[in-house]
């Protein structure tokens, strides 16, 4: 039987980066795998998917509405080849797993393909092509989520389907209904409004992306509203039926009124369920809650000593590079160094177009935790770079202590800040107040700029281009 220092079921962002770090790190490292490919959710069906249709239809949006305006006529129409769109998509995919494989080549990281599950606390047996068992003096669980559903809805994965088949349709939808007006939901049917479907939102909760701030709520509502999306937020969906071709969502209002949707596609993006099926934690003792998360403490640890748990399949944001900070914690513990991560700091970016990005306390949290203070906020269309580029939507949000000028939180809505939003998280990082991030150069011409003047709105409410 093969023995290892660490054994990582699941290789998603959280399983696979907790597999290098421990290989840097001197372990004997083997990863467990239940499908072909490696990369898990983030990489085959999530993240890198889902950005690269954003891409595409992104491009097509440009061509059919936007090269006008930049002296770029196109002879004859453009057209979608939607086969080959979705070829491309799965071609980024496919050399982006490939590059996991190469990762654990290089970190001499033994790969088993197969169901990991438990058969005590240090073993673990593989379920793959063959059956086999290895030892493993650690483990790491990093089995991640699935999509989750609403008890009434049956999905058939055809006409009713969440985000891993609507990465993979064969047509474009005519009307796609999209319960849930959170990430998946926005970034996927502005997708598909890009390319020509209606899409219509169907949201429980008063506001679309509900736990960011509100201005970036509103602010992404105007825009996708101008882009032709349809929103019908405050409205309980009740039930999600499908009749051939095909489906029907009802759902009451706020007025408590019945309200009926007819598609061809729904698309149900009502969050994400961690997913412990076939695992056997009973057999080691581990314990997950009633949200069927893997309870850890603040090393990541399970109520089993040796057994570490990482990502989606525990507390908090459902998000790739949290997952790959929790891989790294957890090897460095293993490894006796004392590692820590500021939960406060983990990014939230959304990839539509304008982007929206956050880091820190929403107005909503600092308001309701009762702490003064200073709100500085500049819009994108004020800037030079935005007006050349023609993106000319959004605006950055400073927010800072009423006393200290420590920067508490920023949100974003804009061209490319989910690139932008690092600076902010930098600025976090080391403490910075808004007078630091203010009297820092920022090249010119650069979206960046908007993150200066709002960090000068915030600490002396004098902007310099508005
Ligand atoms: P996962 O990536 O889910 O990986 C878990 C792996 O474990 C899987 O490969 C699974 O097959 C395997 N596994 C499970 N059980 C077993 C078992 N018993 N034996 C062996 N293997 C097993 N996050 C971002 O930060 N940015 C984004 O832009 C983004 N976009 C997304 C878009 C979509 C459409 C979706 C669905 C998600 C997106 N996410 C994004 C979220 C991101 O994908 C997850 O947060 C991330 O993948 C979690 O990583 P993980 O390692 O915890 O789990
Ligand atoms: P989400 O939690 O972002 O959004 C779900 C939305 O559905 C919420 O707005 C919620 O209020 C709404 N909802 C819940 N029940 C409902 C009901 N009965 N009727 C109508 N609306 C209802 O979840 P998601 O969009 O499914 O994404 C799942 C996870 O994947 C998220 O946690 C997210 O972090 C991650 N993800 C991240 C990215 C990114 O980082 N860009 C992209 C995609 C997914």
């Amino acid at each position: 039987m093969s023995k290892y220092d660490v054994a990582v079921i699941g290789s998603g962002p959280g399983g696979y980066v907790a597999a290098i770090r421990c290989a840097q790190l001197g372990m004997k490292t083997a990863i467990i795998e239940k499908y072909n490919t490696l990369g898990g959710t983030c990489l085959n069906v999530g993240c890198i998917p889902s950005k690269a249709l954003l891409d595409s239809s992104h491009h097509y949006e440009d061509a059919i509405k936007h090269f006008a305006d930049h002296g770029i006529d196109i002879p004859g129409e453009v057209k979608i080849n939607f086969k080959k769109m979705i070829e491309r998509k799965q071609g980024v995919v496919d050399m982006t797993t490939k590059g996991i494989v190469f990762l654990m080549d290089k970190n001499k990281i033994d790969v088993y393909h197969g169901i990991g599950s438990f058969k005590d606390a240090t073993h673990i047996e593989i379920d793959g092509e063959k059956k086999e068992t290895i030892e493993a003096t650690n483990t790491i669980i990093a089995t991640g989520s699935k999509p989750s559903t609403l008890p009434f809805i049956t999905i058939d994965k055809e006409r009713i389907i969440t985000s891993t088949e609507a990465l993979s349709l064969t047509e474009i939808p005519k009307h796609m209904i999209v319960i849930g007006g959170g990430v998946i939901g926005l970034e996927l049917g502005q997708v598909y409004r890009r390319l020509g479907a209606e899409v219509s939102v169907v949201e429980y909760m008063d506001r679309i992306i509900p736990t960011m701030d509100g201005a970036q709520s509103k602010e992404l509502t105007k825009v996708m509203k101008k882009q032709g999306v349809k929103f019908y937020v405050s409205h309980r969906v009740s039930a999600v039926e499908r009749k051939g071709k095909e489906v029907t969502v009802t759902a009451t209002n706020k007025k408590d009124e019945e309200v009926t949707f007819t598609g061809d596609y729904c698309l149900v993006s009502v969050g994400r369920r961690p997913y412990t099926d076939g695992l056997k934690l009973e057999n080691a003792g581990v314990k997950a809650n009633e949200r069927g998360q893997v309870e850890v403490n603040d090393h990541l640890q399970t109520n089993v000593s040796n057994i570490y748990a990482i990502g989606d399949v525990i507390r908090g944001a459902m998000l790739a590079h949290k997952a790959e900070e929790e891989g790294v914690l957890v090897a460095e513990i293993l490894a006796g160094q004392k590692p820590h991560i500021d939960y406060n700091l983990i990014p939230g970016v959304v990839y539509t177009w304008p982007e929206v990005a956050s880091v820190g306390k929403t107005e909503e949290q600092l308001k309701e935790a009762g702490i003064a203070y200073k709100s500085g906020q500049f819009p994108m269309r004020a800037l030079g770079r935005s007006r050349a580029s023609g993106d000319t939507d959004g605006f950055v949000k400073v927010l800072s202590d009423a006393t200290t000028d420590e920067v508490l939180g920023v949100h974003m809505v804009g061209a490319r800040v989910a690139d932008l939003i690092t600076e902010a998280v930098t600025a976090m990082e080391f403490r910075a107040s808004a007078e630091d991030i203010a009297r820092m150069s920022h090249a010119h011409p650069t979206y960046a700029e908007a993150v200066k003047e709002a960090a000068l709105a915030a600490t002396e409410n004098r902007p310099l281009h508005i």
